[in-house]
């Protein structure tokens, strides 16, 4: 099978076929090789790695993965393409094409059964509407994953890596933070798709680490104020928290946080009482979390 990287062969497939693109999925089909290289040498993939590719869309980088890899679940939302990977991925005998939602996938039970239970790797160009739901999903299931590279939204991997005190600074940054180490690997020009897409694009690797960098009592809490201080970022952290419904702690507790509560806390920790969410850094949020 000839690779299916170039403006050529992708709008041969996509003629042979009659496939239409559906603007819905975040359909962008990466069509330079030179890209698709970088993206798995970033990957760092060996034969012992099993792979979680995250919408293949034809089957491009699938190819480079699946020579690469172990094993390769290729998971692909639209079923239209199911037919079209089911051809071009045909010479691959450790490819498993899986027709689902990537947010409704079991991924501990997948690598129970693909790879004995050890973590996979997920690869993919994401489809950049469910970009967040997609990561944040990854990393709070808890899911056996020991890095993730994926091409994203410049604006999302900037913000990714982010800290205090710069507007795009905000749940996601901390939520990646608490749980990788995040690295740009490139950034990828809209003429590398087909169609293009109107935002520039990067490639972001994640690696997990084995212990968070800050001590979070629990960890549901932690990320249920983080999400309450930033849905009313222009709100000092008192009066986002006083107005949020209760927190979600941990074994499915819920408990509402008065303004005095948060006051005690901050004066604890040598904070202005009048400080913002978006002020604090992710260990002061551990810190504050654990005082509350
Ligand atoms: N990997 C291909 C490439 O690089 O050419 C396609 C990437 S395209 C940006 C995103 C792919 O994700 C599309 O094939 C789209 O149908 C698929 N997709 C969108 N939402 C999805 C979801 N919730 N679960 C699984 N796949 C999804």
């Amino acid at each position: 099978m000839a690779y299916l990287g170039t403006p050529a062969a992708t709008a041969g497939v996509i003629k042979k076929h009659d496939f239409r693109f559906q603007k819905k999925y975040g359909q962008n089909f990466l069509i330079d090789a030179n890209i698709l290289q970088k993206i798995v040498d970033a990957a760092q993939i060996t034969k012992e790695d099993y792979i979680v590719e995250i919408g293949p869309g034809i089957g491009t980088m699938t190819q480079y993965l699946a020579e690469s890899a172990g094993g390769v679940a290729a998971v692909e939302i639209d079923k239209n393409l199911i037919p079209i990977l089911r051809e071009t991925l045909s010479e691959y005998d450790n490819v498993s094409i899986i027709n689902e939602d990537i947010l409704k996938m079991d991924i501990k039970k997948l690598a129970e059964e693909k790879n004995s239970g050890r973590p996979v790797k997920v690869v993919a160009n994401l489809p950049y509407y469910i970009t967040t739901p997609i990561i944040m999903g990854l990393f709070e299931s808890h899911a056996p994953v020991s890095d993730i590279t994926i091409m994203v939204q410049e604006e999302v991997a900037e913000r990714m890596q982010t800290g205090p005190g710069t507007k795009d600074y905000g749940a996601l940054s901390l939520a990646v933070q608490y749980y990788a180490k995040p690295e740009t690997v490139l950034k990828v020009s809209a003429s590398c798709f087909m169609p293009r897409p109107n935002v520039g694009s990067a490639v972001i690797r994640l690696t997990r680490f084995e212990e968070p960098p800050v001590k979070a009592d629990d960890e549901e809490k932690l990320f249920a104020v983080i999400r309450a201080a930033f849905n009313q970022r222009r709100k000092t952290l008192a009066n986002a928290l006083a107005n949020a419904p209760a927190i979600k702690c941990a074994g499915g507790v819920a408990v509402k946080v008065t303004r005095q509560q948060v006051c005690d806390a901050l004066e604890r920790m040598g904070l202005a009482q009048t400080i913002r969410g978006e002020a604090l850094s992710l260990a002061q949020f551990a810190e504050f979390c654990n005082l509350l």
